[in-house]
């Protein structure tokens, strides 16, 4: 069975081409299945009878199952997804203001072994699938309040999604269609951890906003902290970043995970805005969520401060990243964690 929610428009076209149908029926199949979310081919009444007994010989619509949701009392909601194979991965829908941000893991784990990472310390398991990244925002849409809406789309979840190109450019083809989900280009942001050629690859083929995970301002503590620099070192992903198109408006955002006495010296500061010179972009800074068995610790609020002052002083816009949904654990991989081993306990205690 082929699930109708792993084709863009384009291959759709070509499988009802396949079954001898209209083009016509593909935009048809495609609205029912990404505008109107539709849960079955049964629902699709403007498709003729035939046609949908002909469709469910082949076609299913599936998504992940949504296994946990917790809400914090900031109104961050998290939700574990476990997919056909038994991995798991989570999706984070966050209200700031009069936005509602869905932050959608692009990889069950993450190959590239960021020290700080729980997802990067437990391992790889395989890339998600289209259905499997669009299938997040169908799980989210079903937690949804009445009037709500999701506004923006960013993809730093678990995984790397550079290192799943492909399906992730294809969901950002969906997200980003009038026929599909219909989002705006500049409310979807792709996150990665700096892989250069990706990078590059990213600028020329697609028009969303881009984040990068900088988290150091030398290649010794970079090297450290996040093994992929020693591929992609510091100066060769600025210039990536120098060559990133921005239309005008368009801002690079610098994350920067702040390690107490790692990365957060006034001299990481100023080095910070000595290397971001010339690079329109604004500064995420992101105190360290603390998980169990880290080895890291946030600084004090103080350090913080003092940071973000030094950037701003030089003229940069720079926001400390408030710990959204603190109390249900919604930094990077911390749900999956906490639920298999609640799992774990269960099985230990039966
Ligand atoms: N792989 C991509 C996107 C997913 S990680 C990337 O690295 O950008 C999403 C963000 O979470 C990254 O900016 C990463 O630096 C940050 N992050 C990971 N673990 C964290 C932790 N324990 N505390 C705070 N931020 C963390
Ligand atoms: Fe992977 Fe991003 Fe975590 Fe690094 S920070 S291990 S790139 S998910």
């Amino acid at each position: 069975m082929k699930n109708l929610r792993d084709f863009t428009y384009e291959e759709l076209l070509e499988e009802v081409r396949e079954l001898g149908e209209k083009p016509y029926r593909a935009e048809q199949i495609y609205g029912w299945v990404y505008r109107k979310c539709a849960a079955s081919i049964d629902s699709m009444t403007d498709v003729s009878k035939a046609l949908r007994e002909r469709l469910k010989e082949s076609y299913t619509i599936e998504g992940p199952n949504v296994l946990e949701v917790k809400t914090s009392f900031d109104g961050t909601k998290k939700f574990l997804s476990e997919l056909s194979d038994g991995s798991r991965i989570e999706s984070v829908l966050i209200p700031e203001g009069d936005r509602l941000t869905l932050c959608v893991s692009s990889q069950a784990g993450c190959a590239l072994g960021c020290r700080f990472c729980m997802t990067g310390l437990s391992g790889f398991t395989r890339n998600l699938t289209l259905s499997e990244l669009n299938g997040q925002v169908f799980a989210a849409k079903g937690l949804l309040g009445e009037g709500e809406a999701i506004t923006n789309i960013v993809l730093m979840g678990m995984g790397e999604p550079l290192n799943n190109y492909d399906n992730v450019l294809r969901f950002v083809s969906i997200l980003t269609d009038g026929k599909g989900f219909g989002f705006s280009h500049n409310k979807v942001t792709v996150s990665t951890a700096g892989l250069v050629p990706g990078i590059r690859r990213l600028g020329a083929e697609a028009n969303i906003n881009l984040a990068v995970s900088l988290n150091a301002t030398t290649d010794e503590v970079r090297d450290r902290i996040m093994p992929i620099n020693k591929k992609y070192p510091l100066d060769e992903l600025l210039d990536a970043l120098r060559g990133y198109p921005h239309n005008g408006k368009k801002h690079v955002t610098i994350e920067y995970v702040m390690l107490a006495n790692v990365n957060d010296s006034v001299e990481d500061a100023r080095r910070l805005a000595r290397l971001l010179r010339g690079i329109p972009c604004k500064i995420n800074l992101i105190p360290f969520n603390p998980f169990p068995g880290s080895r890291y610790q946030a600084p004090d609020n103080q350090r913080v401060s003092t940071f973000s002052k030094v950037l701003q002083d030089s003229g940069y816009f720079a926001i400390v990243r408030a710990s959204k949904g603190a109390d249900i654990q919604a930094a990077c991989g911390q749900l999956k964690g906490r639920y298999e081993e609640l799992e774990a306990g269960e099985e230990g205690a039966g």
